[in-house]
Formats: structure tokens, sequence, C-alpha cells
């Protein structure tokens, strides 16, 4: 079975799509890692990100993994922590509008959903990579409130302000691109995690996978 769940950055994908696959015993699969990965590799070769031509090349020269827990290894070597630093979030969009690099990753990614059932979290996970994925689900959160959980995890309660803008500006490039853009699949099912709990979030997809996994077509609104 393939989960499929996209959304907005800091909207909690990541944490939830891990315990759902976990509890679900399926694959997770994050994409953002292979993104952030092509982009931590590019400035440590002073590749000029805006060249498409270059950064398409890097990507197909690069041997891009994940070890037992699902961390990123480029050409074998730990991804964590540089991936998840302040220069590459600010600059991974720029690197994932290039359709040469989204690409090069397409066929890595849907590598994983053989012969192995998974949950893939990404952008554009229901639309592109996986569109026949048995369940898909967008999920949302206001900007507020996504940049107020982000500012509690990193510690910085003060720069949620900041931190908002940032997310903001990411949004607004990863939707606005024109090859894969962030968008809700029309099959997905919408759910808004303003006012829940990371465990009620869980809950609800588990739900909704499980009715997914029996043949029900749930298509009705998540959050209702
Ligand atoms: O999910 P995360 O915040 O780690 O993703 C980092 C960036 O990677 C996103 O802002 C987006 O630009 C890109 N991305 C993408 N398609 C995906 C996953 C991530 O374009 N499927």
């Amino acid at each position: 079975m393939i989960i499929a769940i996209d959304g907005p950055a800091g909207a909690g994908k990541s944490t939830v799509a891990r315990r759902v696959a976990r509890e679900l015993g399926l694959l997770f699969l994050d994409t953002g890692a292979l993104y952030r990965a092509v982009t931590w590799s590019a400035l440590e070769r002073g590749i000029a990100l805006d060249d498409a031509l270059a950064m398409g090349a890097l990507t197909r020269s690069l041997a891009l993994s994940f070890d037992q827990a699902g961390r990123v290894l480029v050409d074998g070597v730990a991804g964590e922590p540089h991936i998840r630093s302040p220069k590459v979030t600010a600059n991974v969009s720029q690197v994932a509008a290039h359709p040469a690099v989204r690409a090069a990753l397409l066929p890595l990614q849907r590598r994983f959903a053989h012969p192995h059932g998974l949950v893939a979290e990404g952008r554009d996970m229901g639309t592109v990579v996986f569109p026949h994925a048995e369940l898909k689900v967008f999920l949302v959160a206001s900007v507020e409130e996504r940049a107020r959980r982000r500012a509690l995890e990193v510690g910085e309660p003060e720069a949620q302000g900041r931190i908002q803008s940032e997310i903001e500006r990411r949004d607004h490039l990863d939707a606005t691109r024109e090859d894969a853009p962030l968008c809700k699949a029309e099959d997905a099912v919408e759910l808004d995690t303003d006012g829940l709990s990371q465990d009620e979030v869980v809950e609800r997809l588990l739900h909704l996978a499980r009715a997914a996994r029996n043949g029900g077509a749930l298509r009705h609104e998540a959050s209702s």
C-alpha cells in the first residue's frame, strides 16, 4: 500500500508520516531530504544553484540512499544534520524548481514503491510521483500555527515571526514553480491540523489508511 502525504512547509508531515509508517509496518520516505541533499552537495561544491544544467548533472551524479532509520546518505555519507541547516533550508526551493533535478529524483523515489508499501511525504507525492497511491492526504495548518510549532521545536519561541516569513517564502516558491508545484491532488483528503495534537493527527491518518486498505473509498473531509 502506498500512502502519499503532501502539504506546505512545517505542517508536521515528517513526524506524523514516520509514526504512521511505523504503526503500519511500512517504509517511510522523506522526499524533502533528497532535495535538501542535492542542495547541500551543490553548496559544498560551490556549484551555482541557478545553473540548471550543472544542477541536473550534479543530481544525476550523486548516489542517494537511506539508512535503516530512514536518514538520507549522500555518496554513503550521512546528510544529517547538514541538510537541515538554515542555508540549505533557505535555498532548497530554488533547487527543487529545476525540472532536471526533479527528473533525476523521480525514478529514485518510485523505486521505493517496490516491493514494499510505503508512506511517502513531500510536495508532489499524490500529484506526480505516486498518482496511484491508495491514500492521498494533503496536510494543512495555518501559517501562524506552523511557525509557532516550528519555533517551539527549535527552542526559539521569539523567532516565530522570522520563521513565519521563511515558511511563507518557501511555500510561495514551491506553489508557483512550473514543474510539480505544491498542490492538493484532486483525489486527496485534506486534513487541517490546526487545533489537533500530533497524536490526533496520527489517529486520523491511521483511520484513513485502514479504511483505504479495506477498499473503502473514503473521500470525505477528514477533519469533520
Ligand atoms: O519537506 P522539506 O521541508 O524537507 O522539503 C524541503 C524542500 O524540498 C521543499 O520546500 C521543496 O522545495 C522541496 N520538495 C519538493 N518536492 C518534494 C519534497 C520536497 O519540491 N516532494
